[in-house]
């Protein structure tokens, strides 16, 4: 699954449209010294992104310093809700550095007032506190320490458990990669909670049956019982697979959790601010959680995330004892503050689902004639194309491979694939995204597919 790509420059067929520019050959000769460089001083788990080097990027579109031009369906990872490099944002980073406060650890600003009154407003009840962090990994540990404080109080040291999914993403770190559902990426741990718990995700394909009883069959296999359970941590979609749970499933989710006092927490790192279709992912659950997560799209470009929740929850630990060094950096709750006006004024959410259904049509109009794709799926602006060998659920990680290769030749930039054994073109647009670059876009994709199943033909 883990691979990086060759270096050697090679031709490509040039492409000149309004939105897209290829010249020659990719990677870009004069770019290999920066590509050697960052293989040489960085640690090889850096790499594994497509080889194009990043000069700068506006609103839809990244550039390199060679005259080459992406529509970007990557968003950087998901970060650049109201666009890359928007005016607006740029121009509160600016005033806010020449105002003279670059950072000022929990000491109080105004800024970080705004910031958090803004954000506390915006939510629904009883999402009403908010704890500004820097990065999704942290608010993850952040959901999962309250979770289980919360748990130590009104059920004992045995009230711990965190319930996650399989396949799930919830960051990098100890605690996050833990509540997450990759086996391969907790092989290091070698003293794995036994605290930490998954069942399958109720996702309609690699899992068949969706229904709630399941999830409480699979917590029963597990000796798991309802009393025993802190907390149940979710993608509000799985980011591996763009997949939502059923809205049944998590209004009876929303309900049990209720019923045993188990703090419900929806990861939003990837779904909010307008990316599904919705301002908040969980608005398409009908139900709201305890605690919220988020990160990327928070800003649309610094580093900057939140855990917002539940008053009492997050009011269980004493003053100064939930602190982080860049908590409220008064330049990051600048572009929070004007990416989130974007996002409103702008009513992107709108456009993502807008934009979203004419993606998702012409996706689901591909899987008929591509017997590789194994599933569609995604709200909004996220879609997640699952590629498998036909007639199997096997993921086909070479054909996903080339798919992403092509497509970056055709001038349409994703990042590489993802998801269960590498198998998953995931597509992620700005949320500002026209519909004359989408359709350009997804045509050149169109082709690249074509190109990539047809060139793994020629191999077999
Ligand atoms: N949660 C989710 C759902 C994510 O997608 C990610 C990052 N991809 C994280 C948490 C971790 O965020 P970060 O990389 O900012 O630590």
């Amino acid at each position: 699954m883990a691979r990086d790509y060759d270096l050697t420059p090679r031709p490509v067929a040039p492409v000149a449209t309004k939105y897209r520019r290829i010249q020659t050959q990719l990677p870009v000769p004069e770019t290999i010294p920066v590509l050697e460089a960052l293989r040489k001083y960085e640690p090889i788990a850096m790499g594994g992104q497509p080889p194009i080097v990043w000069d700068r990027a506006e609103n839809f579109q990244v550039f390199d310093a060679y005259g080459n031009a992406w529509i970007d369906w990557s968003s950087g990872v998901l970060i650049t809700n109201a666009g890359h490099g928007r005016k607006e944002i740029v121009d509160a980073i600016v005033a806010q550095a020449q105002h003279g406060l670059l950072t000022n650890y929990c000491f109080p600003s105004e800024i970080r007032a705004q910031l958090v009154q803004r954000l506390s407003e915006l939510m629904p009840e009883p999402l009403k506190k908010v704890f500004l962090l820097t990065v999704g990994s942290e608010t993850v540990e952040c959901a999962i320490k309250l979770s289980r404080t919360f748990g130590a109080k009104i059920g004992g040291k045995s009230k711990h458990v965190i319930v996650s999914f399989e396949k799930a993403f919830h960051g990098r770190t100890l605690g996050s990669q833990q509540a997450g559902g990759i086996p391969v990426l907790k092989e290091w741990i070698v003293n794995v909670d036994p605290g930490f718990v998954q069942v399958p995700f109720p996702d309609g394909f690699r899992t068949a049956d969706t229904s709630f009883e399941f999830f409480l069959n699979s917590l029963k296999m597990k000796g798991v019982t309802p009393e025993r359970v802190a907390g149940v941590i979710l993608e509000t979609y799985q980011g591996g697979s763009a997949s939502f749970a059923p809205v049944q499933y998590m209004k009876q989710m929303r309900e049990w959790c209720d019923r045993h006092k188990i703090i419900l927490t929806c990861d939003e790192v990837q779904a909010g601010f307008g990316r599904t279709g919705t301002m908040w992912g969980f608005e398409h659950y009908g139900i709201v959680p305890d605690l919220t997560t988020w990160g990327k799209g928070i800003s649309s470009s610094l580093p900057l995330a939140a855990v917002i929740g539940r008053p009492d929850v997050m009011d269980l630990h004493p003053a100064g004892s939930m602190t982080s060094t860049h908590t409220g950096n008064p330049i990051c709750c600048a572009a929070a503050l004007a990416s989130i006006d974007l996002v409103m004024k702008e009513r992107l959410w709108e456009n993502a689902a807008k934009m979203g259904d004419l993606l998702h049509a012409r996706l689901h109009a591909l899987k008929p004639r591509y017997p590789m794709i194994g599933c569609v799926d995604g709200k909004g602006l996220v879609a997640g194309v699952a590629i498998v060998k036909p007639g199997t659920l096997d993921p086909d990680a070479d054909l996903t491979w080339d798919i992403v290769w092509e497509s970056i030749k055709r001038g349409v930039l994703m990042f590489s694939p993802v998801g269960f054994g590498g198998g998953t073109v995931k597509i992620c647009p700005p949320l500002t995204i026209t519909e004359e670059a989408l359709v350009e876009s997804l045509d050149a994709f169109e082709e690249a597919f074509e190109a990539a199943v047809a060139g793994r033909k020629g191999m077999a």
